[in-house]
C-alpha cells in the first residue's frame, strides 16, 4: 500500500498577497531580529504547532512563509517553507528553505538538508566548491543582490543567500 500522503492530506496554503510597505514594516517589527545565524522569533501569536501567524486584511498567514516570501518572492504552489533550525516560530530567512509538502521540519532536517560544513559534499548542494567560491567573491565585490546571482547562475535565490551569508559552503 502506498503510504505517502494522499492529495486529501495536502495542505493548501493561501498564496501571500502583494503587501504594502507598511505591512512589510509592521511584519518585521514583530520579529525579534538578531544576527544572521540566530533564530529570529516571532513575537506575537503562535498556533498550536508553535508557528507564528500574521493577519493581512482578513486572512492569516504563517510567518515563516511570509518571511521567506519577502526575501525570495512567490512560494511555488504546493511547496512548504521548512526550518533548518527546527524552530517553528523562527522567521530568519537564513533558516528557511523551500520543501515539498511531504517534508515537515523534522523530515527536512533528517533528510540531510541541514546546511553542511562540507560544501559540495552536502546532497542539497547544487554548486561545486569552485563555482561557489567564484559567486561569493563576485557577490561580495558587487552591488547586486542575491536574485541577480541566482538568475546568472541558475540556482535558487535562497541558495545564493545561504552561500553568501556563510550558512552553506562554510569551508570556503
Ligand atoms: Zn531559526
Amino acid at each position: 500500500m502506498n503510504t505517502t500522503l494522499e492529495p486529501k492530506h495536502k495542505v493548501k496554503f493561501l498564496p501571500i498577497p502583494k503587501l504594502e510597505q507598511y505591512q512589510i514594516d509592521s511584519f518585521w517589527e514583530k520579529v525579534d531580529i538578531k544576527s544572521q545565524d540566530e533564530c529570529w522569533n516571532w513575537k506575537k501569536s503562535l498556533d498550536s504547532w508553535g508557528y507564528g501567524h500574521v493577519g493581512f486584511w482578513d486572512k492569516l498567514y504563517k510567518t515563516n512563509r511570509v518571511a521567506w516570501y519577502l526575501v525570495n518572492g512567490d512560494i511555488p504552489d504546493g511547496m512548504v517553507i521548512c526550518h533548518r533550525c527546527d524552530n517553528p516560530k523562527c522567521c530568519n530567512p537564513n533558516h528557511l528553505f523551500l520543501g515539498t509538502f511531504k517534508d515537515n521540519t523534522r523530515d527536512c532536517v533528517r533528510k540531510g538538508r541541514l546546511p553542511s560544513r562540507h560544501g559540495e559534499l552536502n546532497n542539497s548542494a547544487k554548486l561545486t566548491n569552485e563555482l561557489a567560491r567564484q559567486i561569493k567573491t563576485e557577490y561580495e565585490a558587487s552591488e547586486r543582490g542575491h536574485r541577480y546571482f541566482a538568475k546568472k547562475y541558475n540556482v535558487s535565490p535562497s541558495c545564493i543567500l545561504r552561500l553568501c551569508s556563510g550558512i552553506s559552503f562554510k569551508n570556503l
